[in-house]
């Protein structure tokens, strides 16, 4: 068939859904390391969706992972391809909400959650796809493709069963017209000086001291007002690591802390109010993500120490009930946990209903670049507010990206190019996809001969 470069034709479909297993080796340097995730290969189970459209336009996204078990989150991409080869592109991009629907519909499919772990993931991987193919084919970043849609637009798109007893839609309608007072002067703010970040680079539980103390230096000369430090594996260490850092960086600059998910409900409360002395801003992942009211016993003992949690919390009812009863002070939505953008929405509106601060998940691998997206629509067109927020920024593989976040004097400048920031560079796949990629071909060659 003939096609017009740069004209999609309004038949234009979905031809191919390529997915790629990719890991990069971060375990070997201790980057990433933390109480309960001691060797993380940082990993993206990957997908692209092609078209016939003749305009060059990919939509990209991906499900993060910290190495084995990749390739299971890739086969559940696979087995999304029958609903998706085929469809319509303007469809799809004039109302995503509708590939969620029928992903997470799947009646067969749903008995692997529902709405939950690798399926789930794997969704939310597709549809943060179809949304960087719609705010490509609309010339935006997505941050401003979110800011500029109609309010009943985007209250179209969300998913409100299971939710509704907490956020009707006429709720959240009110946020979304509520957020456009104001958002063109947001817009410009956020132009030029971009959005609050904290740092996670520092406090990774695998490094010395003197790293610790050196990287807290120079991110506080960074303009960094918030580091984070990983603990949960020793107690003692932990008090002298927390009491090194605040050495380093003062009174004046915030310490979270991030558990992991280590303890159970009595250990983390006891662990926290050891730490108290220290002054960290927030306990993190304190125990399991299933647990809501255990967060809100720990959250009820530690204050004045805040509760975070969220880079686990697996959809949007959970995240409900947190909110419902009071479990968190702070509200970590990840970009790739959950089944999407159309669910982000709906976090970022509980939130809002709630007036929880969203302090987002990040690192990984393209986790800063995918989530600085929803804050940033956040601040301008709904909660309207940077005021005790801040996205998570750790100095990895960013330069993987086609699109990689700016930090400029602890901010995240606004991204300009259009789309999702998700593509990853082809040189990236071609080296790092796993087994076959030369970096792991070379890997395994090296071990053979080490061995033989
Ligand atoms: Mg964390």
């Amino acid at each position: 068939m003939s096609v017009t470069p740069h004209k999609p034709s309004a038949g234009s479909r979905i031809t191919a859904v390529d997915t790629y297993d990719i890991r990069f080796p971060t375990s070997r340097e201790l980057d990433g390391s933390d109480a309960m995730n001691p060797d993380p290969d940082y990993s993206a189970a990957y997908a692209v969706l092609r078209t016939d459209a003749g305009d060059g336009l990919e939509g990209h996204g991906f499900a993060f992972t910290i190495g084995r078990g990749n390739e299971i989150q890739v086969a559940a991409l696979d087995a999304l391809r029958p609903h998706l080869i085929g469809r319509r592109v303007d469809d799809m991009c004039a109302d995503p909400g509708s590939v969620s629907r029928d992903l997470v519909g799947d009646s067969q499919l749903r008995w692997l959650g529902p709405e939950k772990g690798v399926m789930h993931m794997a969704i939310g991987a597709v549809v943060n796809a179809t949304w960087d193919l719609a705010a490509k084919r609309d010339g935006k970043p997505l941050w401003r493709f979110l800011a500029d849609a109609g309010p009943e637009w985007l209250v179209s798109q969300v998913d409100f069963r299971y939710i509704e007893d907490a956020l009707a839609p006429d709720q959240a309608l009110a946020l979304l017209r509520r957020g456009r007072d104001g958002a063109g002067r947001r817009e410009a703010a956020l132009r030029e000086h971009g959005y609050p970040g904290y740092t996670t680079s520092p406090g990774w539980l695998g490094y010395s001291d003197d790293k610790l103390t050196r990287l807290a230096k120079e991110a506080v000369a960074d303009g960094f007002t918030q580091i984070k430090l990983k603990v949960g594996a020793d107690l003692q260490d932990d008090i002298r690591r927390m009491r090194t850092a605040r050495e380093a960086v003062g009174p004046d600059i915030r310490i979270a802390v991030d558990a992991n998910q280590r303890w159970g409900v009595r250990e983390a409360v006891a662990w926290t109010n050891a730490l108290a002395p220290f002054d960290p801003y927030w306990i993190e992942e304190p125990t399991s993500p299933d647990d809501v009211l255990g967060h809100a016993a720990i959250r009820r003992a530690v204050h004045p120490v805040k509760v975070a949690t969220g880079e686990h919390v697996q959809n949007r009812i959970v995240f409900k009930q947190l909110l419902q009863s009071g479990a968190v002070d702070v509200l970590q939505m990840d970009a790739a946990r959950v089944g999407g953008v159309n669910e982000n929405l709906a976090i970022l509106l509980l939130a809002a209903r709630y007036g929880v601060p969203v302090c987002p998940h990040a690192g990984g691998v393209g986790l800063c670049e995918l989530v600085q997206h929803l804050s940033m629509f956040d601040y301008v067109a709904l909660s309207g507010t940077t005021e005790h927020r801040v996205i998570e920024y750790v100095d990895h593989l960013h330069e993987h990206f086609e699109d990689p976040v700016r930090m400029v004097g602890g901010h995240y400048a606004a991204p300009h190019a259009p789309g999702f920031s998700a593509t990853m560079r082809p040189k990236s796949i071609a080296t790092y996809r796993y087994p076959d990629g030369t970096f792991w071909a070379a890997d395994a060659a090296a071990t053979r001969e080490a061995t033989a």
